[in-house]
């Protein structure tokens, strides 16, 4: 095959760029043109769809954000949208696919495949970490060292004035940001979307580190915690606890944001490499991930969202590491 079509859907994440960037190097390489398709399947379905060059992906690796910009696509999720899509591959002689995306766009991409034959491999674009096929995926690092930084920063302040402090980083069904961000920033607790939180647990574990005198105290809550994220948390620790000082933060969407770290690099550039390799090689309909250090290939119907990796262990070792 000699034309690729490349895009990117859904939440965007640090390291997107330097999967493209990966892609369309290694796909010039061997001979191949590769079709940019701006805004995710939108673009898809509304034919903006450009040439791509190596210069366009000069200087980016370093970059956040996605120079093929994303979008969610409602239009994707009905048959006319689809086919409309399809329709555009054809005009523009577009031969395969690959795509960089979180749960949905593999969902999206299931759906478009039951329809339609064109070979494909898509790369794990997410923050959350929460797809199955690979150990890490493109932007979880530099989400939680962001997290990190900024957890750190609260502290400074909790402690000079002997506050507590809610922390909400994001996950709406994923916990793995709060759980690493939580260990890495000598959280108290951390209330996760996996785990059921019994909120009198929270609540006594407060009562007896106010005994202890702990002068901060630090929670990390995901943003899909079942009591509605940090706010929540912080008003039941203020009608419980009156007198101690409680503030809540909401770290949003400078999660999503920065510069890649080294780590989400060289992830997105081996996959990116791999994902070419792979359509070369007739794999396809597969999403490239690495597992124990090795490239694999999960097919698209496999590619679930997972919590695999997060025990009740590791709750229990946060709370014994801060007593
Ligand atoms: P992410 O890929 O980051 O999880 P979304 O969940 O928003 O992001 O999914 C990206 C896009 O994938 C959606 O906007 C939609 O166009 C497409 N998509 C998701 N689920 C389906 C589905 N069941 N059928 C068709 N398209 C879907």
């Amino acid at each position: 095959m000699r034309k690729i079509g490349l895009l990117t859907s859904g939440g965007d994440s640090p390291g997107m760029n330097a999967a493209i960037r990966a892609v369309v190097r290694t796909a010039l390489y061997y001979d191949m043109e590769v079709y940019g398709i701006r805004h995710g399947y939108q673009g898809m379905i509304e034919g903006d769809i450009f040439q791509m060059k190596t210069t366009d992906v000069a200087n980016i690796i370093q970059r956040g954000g996605t120079i093929l910009k994303t979008a969610r696509s409602d239009a994707f999720k009905t048959d006319e949208g689809r086919k409309a899509a399809y329709d555009q591959l054809q005009k523009h002689g577009i031969e395969a696919l690959v795509l960089i995306g979180g749960d949905g766009t593999f969902r999206g991409a299931v759906e478009f495949f039951k329809q339609y034959t064109i070979p494909a491999v898509g790369l794990p674009g997410t923050i959350d970490k929460d797809l199955s096929g690979s150990d890490f995926t493109i932007g979880f690092d530099t989400a939680v060292n962001t997290a990190v930084e900024a957890i750190d920063k609260i502290r400074d302040t909790a402690e000079a004035h002997d506050r507590l402090f809610v922390i909400e980083v994001m996950g709406r069904d994923a916990g793995y940001i709060a759980l690493n961000s939580g260990i890495a920033c000598g959280a108290e607790d951390i209330l996760i979307p996996e785990i059921m939180t019994d909120i009198e647990d929270v609540l006594c574990r407060i009562d007896s580190d106010e005994r202890r005198s702990k002068s901060v105290h630090i929670l990390v809550v995901a943003e899909g915690d079942e009591f509605g994220g940090a706010a929540e948390v912080a008003k039941r620790i203020i009608e419980r606890f009156p007198k101690i000082d409680t503030r809540y933060a909401v770290l949003g969407h400078i999660q999503r944001g920065g510069s890649p770290t080294y780590a989400d690099r060289v992830l997105a550039s081996r996959l990116g490499y791999a994902a070419v390799l792979a359509l070369r090689e007739n794999k396809t309909q597969v999403m490239t991930g690495i597992v124990n250090g090795d490239i694999t290939y999960t097919p698209f119907q496999q590619v679930i969202k997972t919590n695999a990796g997060i025990s009740t262990d590791m709750i229990e070792m946060i709370r014994v590491l801060s007593v």
